[in-house]
């Protein structure tokens, strides 16, 4: 492969002597260590050995010079552009730059500058002289009869009963006046008090009754989207009017707005940071109610950030926050020590019931035998960062705890409880205890917790599916932030008698949605929670163990109309390794979408900023996630926003993978880059049964049909799907490829978001991720996982060598990356079953480390992709009078002067292209100068791949 690997190499200024002196002290330091130096690229620089080494020492000088020297040869390949490429591509270069412009589409350019030339601060003081909403007495009259009116309406006055009733109206005239009296005030109630409904209600009733409603602009947050839609219809509905009158809300790509003045609008937190951008203080909003802030997610933490700040510019502005009742003493301490009202609730008792009371009144014993077969190595590595494996699970406590209580319960409870799947989710007891509640106990509502849509689904089909199941004596409801929106209404009204009504949801019933008619809870004791390491870089979703004030918060809700019932789903032992509190989110996420959207808020110092919120986050992570957004060119070497970064501030998916998309709009392969983007940020349509795995394996590699791409084998199983759902044919295609119809479904559905999203930003013409105009390019292979690369950079791997064993390649591979050195593919990765490749270097997305780092997800990339869409130092010259190209800080591919320029340039323009695209948004006109600089690339690529010529392919092609 490589070659003239004997000759000196001199990167830089130092001297022989100073470089002998240099290499004797490594020589004797590694001995010292016994270990190998990292210096890549530092060592075997001189052909001879140092002067004065002894003995041992030579012989550890030279060991120590052949692994410096095996090491930066790893690092480094061959890249020679074919001559007649290049005279093309230095012709379409030139045609381009005489014709390019590039023209800030000015709103675009005065706003791109004042992002990064004003602070947060000095844009609220801006504002602050812009404009004060004044009194309009007109307005106020016209608003005090139409409230008149409502007054007098008998559906108004009707509801109006329901309504005095909620515990939350016993407090109405003192949050009425602590609001009145303080700028922060915080309420705390259990959930289904009145919080949500009423509190913003009472306020602008106040308003609206002397005469002054047009003072008054209310913004309810909520953090989930669904439940600001159901809050905002439940209290028109109160008011005995429609969405868009006193009352509407706002959510990402959906809203229905209320009259500008004198009204209510629940929104996502999310919506109000975006406001923030524009409109630092707020202005014309007179309340702002901060709803479940006990939730901690990132944006409410962040949001109450910047109002602490907020406040001190605008003392007219009332902030309320709203809670349930745990906690309560971190916001109001985070406030000032601010005004806490708690309301109490009217709960009724609840009796719990565990898992083995469950099973006894059930006589459910029916778990899968706990498999004991050998584990492969690498699945333990797997579960590593799991939150806990249930065989240690087993012997640590379940075992002790069986045996303290066999006295009280049947021994094949007993039994079950040993068995360390019990705990697991179970559809057919969920199912066998739906169907006991519903035939043995008195009427009311079932209320189902499960952690997310895959195992809602599974339980909703199997209940569907039983026997006992009759479509007139059972109404069953999911309730899910993917679920159709209009489904909902009908969850909340009561089913005629003998009608039983089964809700099965996510924590989303825990709190922000109540449903009265509850008496029956299950819970299964788990949810879906991310999880950052910060170590490994990796950011999952994974099912956990509920807390303890999660399981209070479920318990309550079968309480709310008469005694209840509650059943966990896991043993009174597992209750007491639960934690007490969730972790906040902001300290188990990346932070990359954080840090840009503070970037666009116009605040620079974001490590600072984020030092002031309620939780701090780990400043490695803060660093870490800056590097990132550096590299990826979203923020500049000052650390300021880009254009580009301007953009994927607006994407709700990480940078990363929002780049991918961009450029996907840009070189017109959509439909299967948003498949991968889909797959990446949601999770893989794929099951694994136990036992089943390498079946599974095998599957995944017949869908990646030589792509030598674990990505676009995704795309290629969402497209396959596709047609197959065109035919009817879905649910064999999908039980046959062990494959999740529920999650393909939400895949296909987030596509379409996110070329929603592309289309408002202006880079699409068309909103169908299939549209042919949307895919001129998607069967150019090469170019698809060029752009997987460029979106996945810098996570990139080098293959070293191939071992093949059995005629496949060893899973355990030569490969690396920089920064680990060894890694290996994952043996799900279907790279791991390939017997050839064309490219040595891969993307990967997911990494993870045990006493191996295994990369889970690859996709083998043609290095001059890399070359053009990564970063580095640029180029230069060895000794020799090589050329070289950088890429990273790592990976150097040497070359020749003219390949050298062609790909630096092309690097360069690319970059401006990008930067140029987001400065003035819109798809690349094929007539355009920019579509010629397109061409070239897509040139340079494609001849990497079909060089035939040995001189020209000696490093990218063939490995084998
Ligand atoms: P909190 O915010 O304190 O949890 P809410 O204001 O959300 O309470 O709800 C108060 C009450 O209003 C609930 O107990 C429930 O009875 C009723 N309610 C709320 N939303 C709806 C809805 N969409 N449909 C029917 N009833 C609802
Ligand atoms: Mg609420």
């Amino acid at each position: 492969m490589e070659s003239n690997n004997d000759e000196p190499r001199r990167l830089d200024g130092r001297t022989v002597s100073g470089l002998q002196q240099a290499l004797r002290e490594q020589a004797i330091r590694a001995m010292n260590r016994g270990g190998r130096s990292h210096h890549g690229r530092g060592g075997g620089r001189h052909r001879g050995r140092p002067p004065g080494l002894r003995g041992r020492e030579i012989g550890m000088f030279y060991r120590q010079r052949a692994m410096e020297r095996e090491q930066q040869e790893e690092l480094e390949s061959f890249v020679l552009l074919q001559p007649e490429i290049i005279v093309k591509v230095q012709k379409m270069l030139s045609e381009y730059d005489s014709a390019s412009t590039s023209t800030f589409r000015s709103e675009f350019e005065n706003y791109f500058k004042s992002i990064r030339s004003t602070s947060f601060e000095q844009n609220m003081k801006e504002k602050l002289l812009e404009s004060c909403v004044e009194q309009d007495d007109r307005l106020d009259e016209k608003m005090m009869i139409e409230y008149d009116e409502m007054m007098d309406n008998l559906k108004f006055q009707e509801n109006m009963i329901t309504r005095e009733k909620l515990p939350v109206n016993t407090k109405k005239e003192e949050i009425l006046n602590a609001i009145a009296s303080n700028q922060v005030v915080l309420i705390s109630g259990d959930t289904g008090c009145g919080k949500t409904t009423q509190v913003p209600q009472y306020v602008l009733d106040s308003y609206l009754s002397s005469g002054k409603a047009s003072l008054c602009k209310i913004f309810c947050t909520q953090p989930r989207r669904i439940s600001a839609i159901t809050v905002a219809e439940r209290v028109a509905w109160e008011r005995a009017q429609h969405l868009g009158e006193s009352v509407g809300y706002q959510i990402r790509l959906q809203s229905v707005l209320p009259h500008e003045r004198g009204s209510i609008t629940y929104c996502t937190t999310g919506i109000l940071l975006k406001r923030l951008e524009s409109d630092p203080l707020l202005n014309g909003i007179s309340h702002i109610f901060l709803d479940e802030v006990h939730e901690r997610d990132v944006n409410t933490d962040v949001v109450m950030g910047l109002l602490k700040e907020i406040i001190s510019h605008r003392p007219d502005l009332k902030v309320i926050l709203m809670s349930a009742t745990f906690n309560t003493s971190t916001f109001s301490a985070y406030f000032n020590n601010c005004t806490n009202i708690e309301v109490q609730g009217t709960l009724f008792p609840v009796t719990e019931f565990y898992l083995e009371d469950v099973l006894e009144e059930t006589k459910f014993a029916n778990f899968p035998e706990e498999v004991q077969r050998k584990r492969p190595k690498w699945e333990k590595y797997r579960n590593k960062y799991k939150q806990s494996d249930s065989l240690d699970d087993y012997t640590s406590f379940i075992e002790p705890y069986a045996r303290s209580v066999q006295d009280k319960y049947s021994k094949f409870v007993i039994e079950g409880i040993k068995n360390p799947n019990s705990e697991k989710i179970n559809v057919d007891l969920l199912t066998a205890l739906i169907f006991h509640i519903s035939f043995n106990k008195p009427a009311g509502a079932i209320l189902v917790f499960l952690p997310g849509y895959e195992a809602i689904s599974k339980l909703h089909t199997s209940i569907t599916n039983s026997k006992f199941y009759s479509a007139e004596k059972f109404k069953v409801y999911a309730l899910h932030s993917m679920m159709p929106t209009a489904d909902q209404k009908s969850v909340f009204s009561r089913p005629p008698e003998n009608v039983r009504k089964v809700i099965i949801s996510t924590n989303i019933a825990e709190t922000s949605i109540t449903i009265d008619d509850v008496v029956y809870v299950i819970n299964s004791g788990k949810s879906k929670m991310t999880n950052y390491n910060p170590e490994t870089k990796l950011q999952t979703l994974e099912e956990v163990w509920t807390t303890l004030a999660n399981n209070k918060q479920r318990r309550g809700r079968a309480g709310r109309v008469q005694p209840g019932i509650c059943y966990h789903l896991f043993t009174r032992a597992r209750e007491f390794t639960m934690d007490a509190l969730p972790t906040p989110e902001i300290l188990r996420t990346r932070l990359e979408s954080v840090i840009l959207n503070l970037k666009m808020l116009r605040i620079h110092d974001v490590a600072q900023f984020l030092r002031k919120l309620v939780s701090v986050p780990d400043d490695s992570v803060v660093q870490t996630s800056i590097a990132l957004l550096k590299r990826l060119n979203a923020l500049d070497e000052r650390e300021f926003i880009t254009p580009l970064g301007l953009h994927l501030a607006r994407l709700p998916i990480d940078p990363q993978i929002g780049k991918m998309i961009l450029l996907a709009a840009l070189f017109k392969c959509v439909d299967p880059i948003t498949s991968v983007a889909a797959n990446l940020s949601f999770k893989d349509p794929f099951y694994r049964p136990l036992g089943k795995e390498k079946l599974v394996d095998d599957i995944r590699v017949k869908f990646s049909k030589d792509t030598k791409s674990d990505h676009l084998m995704a795309a290629n199983v969402i497209t396959e799907y596709r047609e197959e759902k065109r035919k009817g044919n879905e649910r064999s295609f999908c039980y046959d490829n062990f494959l999740s119809i529920s999650t393909l479904n939400q895949l296909e559905k987030m596509k379409g978001q996110f070329t929603d999203l592309l289309m408002e930003a202006r880079f699409l013409e068309s909103s169908d991720p299939t549209d042919p105009k949307n895919n001129y390019n998607s069967s150019n292979l090469d170019l698809l996982r060029s752009i997987i690369s460029a979106g996945l950079y810098p996570n990139v791997a080098k293959v070293r060598r191939v071992k093949i064993c059995k005629r496949r390649v060893d899973p355990r591979m030569d490969i690396i990356t920089p920064e680990d050195g060894r890694v290996s593919f994952h043996p799900s990765s279907i790279n791991s079953k390939q017997t050839g490749f064309e490219y040595k270097f891969f993307a990967y997305f997911m990494k993870q480390k045990s006493t191996a780092i295994y990369l889970f997800d690859t996709t083998m990339i043609n290095p001059r992709a890399l070359l053009i869409f990564g970063d580095g130092e640029g180029a230069g010259f060895d000794q020799l009078g090589n050329h070289f190209i950088l890429l990273g800080d790592s990976f150097r591919f040497r070359t020749n002067r003219v390949s050298a320029e062609v790909i630096l340039k092309l690097r360069e323009k690319f970059d401006e292209l990008l930067q140029k695209k987001a400065i003035n948004p819109g798809p690349v006109d094929p007539e355009s100068e920019d579509a010629l600089l397109l061409g070239a690339i897509t040139e340079v690529l494609n001849a990497g791949r079909f060089s035939g010529h040995p001189d020209y392919s000696s490093d990218e092609g063939n490995v084998m």
